[in-house]
């Protein structure tokens, strides 16, 4: 069934995952939708069914010229784009210390920059239609931080800053921004897409060690079902006055329950040093 002017999405890494789930769903829903990945091969199928509303192009977002000729060839099909989803990335395991400096770098370059790049390609578009939604798939992991996953909750709080800062920016022009902050979801994140530094420092073994340990293990066995991630971020981008964050997952609630209560208990604790810190007043 083809929806006539039906909003049209632009998905970032949908080889597998919650994109490729959301790319699904999207399609299923009746939308158009521009379905990208590294190798589009791997999107071939579900771009089949749908054939006269769905694009796959082959989209690295580390690569700028890619980025560009992605955004360029949805506007020319579909003649805009509606709503974008930045879900492109991965983690990286390791103690702070034994970080390796190309592969932080990497890190960054998808999780951040790559976000950052297509962001800014889509925006002139949006911005000339006075309409649009960006959903930025963060994470659990852009709200707080645990030991061996150090430098990927450094690029998802980076995610998360800009895009409350793009939200106040774009807001006015009636361009909607959303972060998505999963909690473990059943995807190739903690598996086959995970990287790791060579280095494993003693010193660590019972802190960013064990959790290295536990952080794979979940693989295969996560609680968060993808297609129910995706059907979440369909109801998101429908709803009238979609929220600037949305955890999914029922740990995800619970994590941040606790770090609300102790970010506050904190704050109480020392607000008279907190409060000391100004000038006198008069
Ligand atoms: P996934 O199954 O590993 O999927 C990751 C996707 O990102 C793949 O399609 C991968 O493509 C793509 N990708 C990686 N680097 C890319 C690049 N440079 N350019 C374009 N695409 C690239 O894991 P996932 O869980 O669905 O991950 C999706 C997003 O959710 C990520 O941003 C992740 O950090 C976030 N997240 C996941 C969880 C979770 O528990 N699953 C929790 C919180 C947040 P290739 O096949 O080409 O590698």
């Amino acid at each position: 069934m083809t929806v006539p002017q039906s909003p049209v999405w632009f998905i970032t890494g949908c080889s597998t995952g919650l994109g490729r789930a959301l790319a699904t769903a999207v399609l299923a829903r009746g939308h158009r939708a521009v379905v990208t990945a590294r190798d589009p091969e791997t999107v071939s199928d579900i771009v089949a069914e749908h054939a006269d509303r769905a694009l796959s192009l082959a989209l690295d977002v580390t690569r700028p010229d890619q980025v560009r000729a992605a955004v360029e060839q949805a506007e020319a099909a579909f003649g805009r784009i509606d709503v974008l989803v930045n879900n492109a990335g991965y983690g990286y395991l390791a103690a702070v210390e034994e970080g390796e400096d190309e592969q932080i770098r990497e890190l960054f370059d998808t999780n951040v920059f790559g976000l950052v790049d297509v962001t800014r390609a889509v925006l002139p578009g949006m911005r000339a239609s006075r309409a649009g939604h960006i959903v930025n798939i963060s994470s659990l992991g852009g709200l707080v931080a645990f030991g061996a996953t150090g430098y990927y909750h450094a690029t998802k709080f980076a995610v998360e800053g800009l895009s409350e800062s793009l939200a106040a920016e774009v807001g006015p022009l009636g361009i909607k921004v959303t972060l998505v902050e999963p909690a473990a979801f059943r995807t190739n994140w903690s598996g086959p897409s995970m990287r790791q530094s060579a280095q494993h420092i003693d010193d660590y073994a019972a802190t960013a060690g064990a959790r290295r340990a536990s952080t794979l293990a979940t693989y295969g066995h996560q609680p968060g079902d993808p297609a129910r991630a995706a059907e979440a971020v369909l109801r998101v981008v429908e709803a009238e006055e979609p929220p600037l964050r949305l955890l999914l997952g029922r740990v995800a609630l619970d994590v941040m329950t606790a770090r609300l209560d102790s970010l506050r208990d904190t704050m109480d604790a020392w607000r008279h040093l907190t409060v000391g810190t100004d000038y006198p007043e008069g």
